[in-house]
């Protein structure tokens, strides 16, 4: 990006509101320049054999590898994300740039049958004039000589692609779009979240040092009404948004006639059954709700409890919650930093604040200093309440009774969302029953929703999104069949 005349935007922790760093704004020029260079750069990406792109995906693994304790600092500083946390997450991003190497040279097409049905056999092959080939007369070297049809559907990259990022994983969900747009031949301007885009910086300098191509890779940081422009622009092919429902919605309605996935957000719930390992259900619970101050768009917010072990479980629950470790996430053993600013904690508060007056009652937590949030679990939740019907996207838990499996499915159902769920139990006839009346794009038996590993198909039902991550699925989504038909009678 030309950034010679731009505007330095300072870039703050959510914990204590330090700089960690200096970002220039993109003005009007600068996004007309990246999306001019992202037209050349898909000329060049189109172009390039597989093994080449597979190549500069890998050998940008290995880069990050070892440039990894770096972008741990960045990630952590300006998200405000516990150590373990960011580790985790540039573990995850060093294997999705690889599984990326591989997906590329393994994309294809395939052939397509077209000797299928026999009358629309016998009317696509008849020729002019009405002369004709009688089926049922017809010997077989006739039929063979007939049939001497191939049709082969191939996959080909669409052009740049707009990319739009949210703050809470800044390497990983970046890579979930830059990844697979690059391993089929697109080129992608990219726009990450305002509070991190330290990050995004980081990884363009990785896949420059790996050999990417000009223009391939631009990153944006620049204010809404010109992110909005972007979506608008006809030059882009697709846009893939990662963020808020209510901004993705809005993202779809202005994006034209391009291609648009949304990955949005999500309440998740999550069963216990009373045949489950209670100690293991608590234990993923905490690690999928209140860790990292919950920002995680498949985070665990409502654990509902088979009546017959609800006491046992929550006091397991609210021994974990009472043993995180909450403060500077800069500092080992961490668990629960800040969430990404006070405006976000305020909100956070007024919904628990909110449950309690509708008749909720605080189990733990309940309170906050500036944006760390202390973790919270709530009891006597309800539907109408804010933190029931709502994503909080913060270290908050409720924690409710069922009785019946199926009363417990239709409430886990019973929202706008449908990202992940979880279901604790050993009741194999329950996991698939939940699987056919649960409407989520991911179903973690024996675990909580947060369970993602980066190849596995993920997304939305309802408001959730659009559309598949996960490599290969993104891969199809950032590509188009041409279908190839050869007589070669
Ligand atoms: P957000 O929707 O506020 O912002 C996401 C991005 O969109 C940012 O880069 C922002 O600057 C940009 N943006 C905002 N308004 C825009 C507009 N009108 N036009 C174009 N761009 C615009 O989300 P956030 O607060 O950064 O992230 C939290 C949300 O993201 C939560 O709802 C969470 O569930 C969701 N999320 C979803 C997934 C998933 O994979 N499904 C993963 C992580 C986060």
């Amino acid at each position: 990006m030309n950034t010679q005349n731009s505007q330095i935007d300072l870039i703050r922790s959510p914990y204590d509101g330090a700089v960690v760093g200096e970002m220039p704004i993109a003005n009007e020029n600068d996004i007309e320049a990246a999306i001019i260079a992202a037209q050349r750069g898909f000329e060049t990406m189109r172009r390039l054999p597989r093994f080449v792109r597979a190549d500069i995906l890998q050998r940008a693994s290995e880069i990050l590898r070892t440039r990894r304790d770096e972008v741990v600092r960045v990630i952590s500083s300006e998200a405000g994300k516990p150590l373990f946390d960011a580790r985790g997450e540039v573990s995850r991003a060093i294997f999705n740039l690889s599984n990326a190497a591989s997906e590329a040279r393994r994309i294809a097409g395939e052939e397509v049958p077209l000797d299928m049905d026999a009358g629309i056999f016998e009317y696509q092959t008849t020729g002019a004039g009405g002369a004709r080939i009688d089926l049922s007369q017809a010997d077989a070297e006739q039929l063979q000589a007939a049939s001497r049809r191939i049709g082969i559907a191939r996959r080909f990259p669409i052009g740049p692609i707009l990319a739009i990022a949210p703050f809470n994983f800044p390497l990983n969900l970046v890579l979930h779009k830059v990844a697979p747009a690059l391993a089929v031949g697109n080129s992608v301007v990219l726009k990450p979240a305002p509070q991190t885009p330290l990050t995004s910086l980081l990884l363009a300098d990785i896949l420059r040092e790996a050999g990417l191509p000009e223009g391939a890779l631009t990153v944006v940081h620049c204010p809404v009404p010109l992110a909005e422009k972007m979506v608008r622009d006809e030059r882009f092919e697709m846009v893939t948004f990662t963020g808020s429902a209510k901004v993705g919605w809005h993202i779809k309605a202005i994006a034209g006639r391009k291609r648009v996935a949304l990955e949005l957000g999500g309440n998740a719930a999550v069963l216990v059954c009373k045949d489950a390992d209670l100690d293991l259900a608590a234990t993923r619970c905490v690690r999928g709700g209140v860790v990292y101050g919950g920002q995680y768009c498949i985070g665990v917010q409502r654990i509902l409890v088979e009546q017959e072990v609800h006491d046992d479980f929550l006091a397991r629950l609210l021994d974990r919650v009472a043993a995180c470790r909450v403060g500077n996430p800069g500092e080992e053993g961490v668990d629960v930093g800040p969430v990404i600013d006070e405006g976000s904690a305020k909100r956070i508060q007024s919904w628990v604040d909110q449950a309690q007056a509708m008749g909720a009652t605080v189990l733990a937590g309940g309170t906050r200093d500036r944006a760390v949030v202390q973790p919270t679990v709530l009891g006597n939740t309800r539907a109408g309440m804010t933190i029931e019907d709502e994503e909080v996207f913060g270290p908050v838990l409720t924690v409710n009774p069922f009785s019946k499996f199926s009363e417990a499915v239709t409430r886990a159902n019973a929202t706008r969302y449908g990202l992940q769920g979880g279901l604790f139990t050993n009741d194999l006839r329950q996991a698939f029953r939940a699987l056919e009346d649960w409407d989520v794009g991911g179903l973690m038996v024996n675990d909580v929703p947060i369970y993602r590993i980066d190849n596995m198909p993920f997304g939305g039902w309802k408001e959730s999104g659009l559309g598949r991550e996960g490599t290969r699925y993104a891969m199809h989504e950032m590509s188009e069949i041409k279908h190839l038909v050869i007589n070669y009678n």
